[in-house]
């Protein structure tokens, strides 16, 4: 698809010139599974947090939280945006799955900065149908972070409000920079 709405892309050089990524990736499970044993772990994150990031590429959150695998939940979309979505995710994380605390990571250089919300008029000028989504283009990254707080604080669905905390990941320095509620 070719849309007068996309974000600028990355030449291509990186993807393997035999078969798909997708095949990359297959291979690459192969091996993690061979040398995988089951860690015999219940579904409840152990340090009943769930963490709400951007899908950005370069914010590996696990490395720079210290997190380990079956530590917590890990919500991730463009933006990092407090969606529905996200609403729903964590309300079946806190009530079905036992966390209490929401961390919220976005980061600088998102590329919804680039955005507004033309991009939503010039999707439905090329395919003819309107989103039903918001793009939740941003122009000040930390009031966005002030944004998506206040939308989990105030969520009726959610039990644990108290612990909601947000932050910019700087990815030139790898820092976590947080963000004042008020
Ligand atoms: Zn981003």
């Amino acid at each position: 698809m070719t849309t007068s709405a996309s974000v600028p892309t990355e030449p291509e050089d990186a993807i393997s010139t035999d078969g798909t990524v997708t095949d990359r990736l297959i291979d690459a499970n192969q091996r993690y599974a061979a040398a995988f044993s089951d860690p015999g772990m219940d579904a409840r994150p152990v340090l009943h947090v769930a963490v709400v990031a951007c899908m950005d590429a370069r914010l590996d959150l696990h490395a720079a939280l210290g997190l380990e695998l079956g530590d917590c939940h890990t919500i991730r979309n463009a933006g990092g945006v407090v969606t529905d979505d996200v609403i729903r995710s964590l309300t079946i994380s806190q009530r079905a799955l036992g966390t209490r605390s929401v961390v919220l990571i976005h980061h600088t250089g998102c590329g919804l900065e680039s955005l507004t919300e033309d991009f939503r008029h010039e999707l439905e000028m090329e395919v003819g149908q309107r989103p039903a989504w918001a793009v939740e283009a941003f122009r000040d990254v930390e009031q966005d972070v002030r944004q998506s707080m206040q939308r989990v604080r105030t969520s009726p669905f959610l039990l644990h409000t108290d612990d909601v905390r947000g932050f910019v990941f700087d990815v030139k320095t790898g820092r976590l920079r947080e963000i004042d509620p008020a």
